[in-house]
């Protein structure tokens, strides 16, 4: 691989072969690969492609407009948004077969005014089970799937599935929202509505608490060969990380001792050393808060960010190693091959690997390797 200026690659073989092992690993019926928010940075088409070679049954997104995305280029493939504009007009989503997440009974009735008897709007009912985020608060459950199943007589709504989402607060918080989850289907039945689907398990359920699994799963995270367990975790479960982010030196210069590095010099030279320009910066989404703490790799070796992160490039004191401009520096790739993690770039900017590399933008190039044929 011949390194670019600043180029994010992804691994599509990764993507797959982490959807097949996490499919062997549940166990279940059907499994959701969460593709929102560009594939957490990844690439949606790309991965959403990859995700079902290798398994993957149901494609999962926030925003229609992320379903709609994935129509246009042409995959077919089940697909459930579920967070919506409050004037969220669902027509779209009905024509392109795209189910909708309902979390209101205003919800409920919008999607039933955009579906037809010959064309009826497919939904998922979301109950609201502890995160006190979106979903139908257990006070309103039972009107909103009598109401469902009175719609589902008229023919313009089918209710496909049922779900929820659980806190990872505790295993105990997860299993009261799973009990939660529980008498909601058991209501919903007694409504008469018999959903094909019920699902409450992201990625870190999903790994560690076997009776969140019901029939489906919705699995981001770990299908991008992270854990929310952290590094060591996604190695033991057999998953491997898809980025690889990836510059090339763009300056080096040899300096004196107490020499000043970037804005601010929080960073001082303590002897004659060299110093490395990697065009990467905040505008990528390299966080600035990791300043003077993300690791790099270059020529093999291990790094540290030297001072300030800029908008467009930080600086790495490589000390006496021969690194020359031009020469690819890693920020964080699969650390089996001894580069840096995702989650050594979380703990040096104090968040989760989630974010790491959903919040990758800017001028970044992305780049694919392997995928489906
Ligand atoms: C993002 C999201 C997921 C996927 O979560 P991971 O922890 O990345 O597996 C699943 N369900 C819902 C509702 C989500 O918003």
């Amino acid at each position: 691989m011949s390194a670019a200026f600043r180029e994010a690659v992804v691994d599509l073989d990764a993507v797959t072969a982490n959807v097949a092992r996490l499919r062997e690993l549940v166990g279940t019926e059907h499994v959701m690969a969460v593709v929102k928010a560009n594939a957490y940075g990844h690439g949606a088409v790309e991965c959403a492609r990859a995700a079902l070679a290798g398994g993957a049954d149901w494609l999962g997104v926030a925003d229609v407009a992320e379903g709609l995305q994935l129509r246009a280029a042409g995959i077919e493939a089940p697909v459930l948004a579920w967070l919506h504009d409050p004037d969220e007009d669902f027509a779209a989503a009905v024509a392109a077969g795209i189910d909708v997440g309902i979390s209101s009974r205003a919800q409920l009735e919008a999607a039933a005014a955009a579906g037809a008897v010959d064309a009826p709007a497919f939904v998922q009912l979301k109950l609201e089970t502890g995160l006190s985020r979106n979903g139908v608060p257990a006070s309103e459950w039972e009107a909103v799937v009598a109401r469902a199943h009175e719609l589902e007589q008229s023919g313009t709504l089918v209710v496909r599935g049922l779900f929820s989402h659980v806190s990872n607060a505790s295993p105990a918080d997860d299993r009261a929202a799973i009990a939660a989850f529980s008498r909601g289907i058991e209501q919903a039945e007694a409504a008469g509505l018999r959903p094909e689907l019920r699902h409450i398990a992201a990625s870190a359920a999903a790994l560690s608490l076997p009776e969140s699994r019901f029939n489906l799963v919705r699995l981001g995270l770990a299908v991008y060969g992270l854990s929310p367990f952290g590094a060591d975790s996604a190695a033991e479960l057999g998953l491997r990380p898809a980025m690889t982010l990836r510059g090339r030196v763009a300056a080096v210069r040899r300096v004196a001792a107490d020499t000043g590095v970037s804005y601010d010099y929080t960073y001082r030279t303590t002897a004659e050393t060299t110093l490395a320009l990697v065009p990467l910066g905040y505008a990528e989404g390299i966080p600035r808060h990791a300043s003077s703490r993300g690791p790099v790799s270059i020529g093999g070796r291990r790094y540290r960010v030297s001072g300030r992160v800029a908008m467009d490039q930080f600086v790495v004191d490589v000390g006496d190693a021969e690194v020359a401009v031009g020469d690819e520096v890693v920020l964080f790739g699969d650390p089996a091959t001894g580069v840096p993690g995702a989650d050594d770039w979380a703990e040096a900017a104090d968040t989760i690997n989630y974010e790491i590399v959903t919040r990758l933008g800017g001028r970044l190039r992305r780049s694919y390797r392997g995928g489906p044929a």
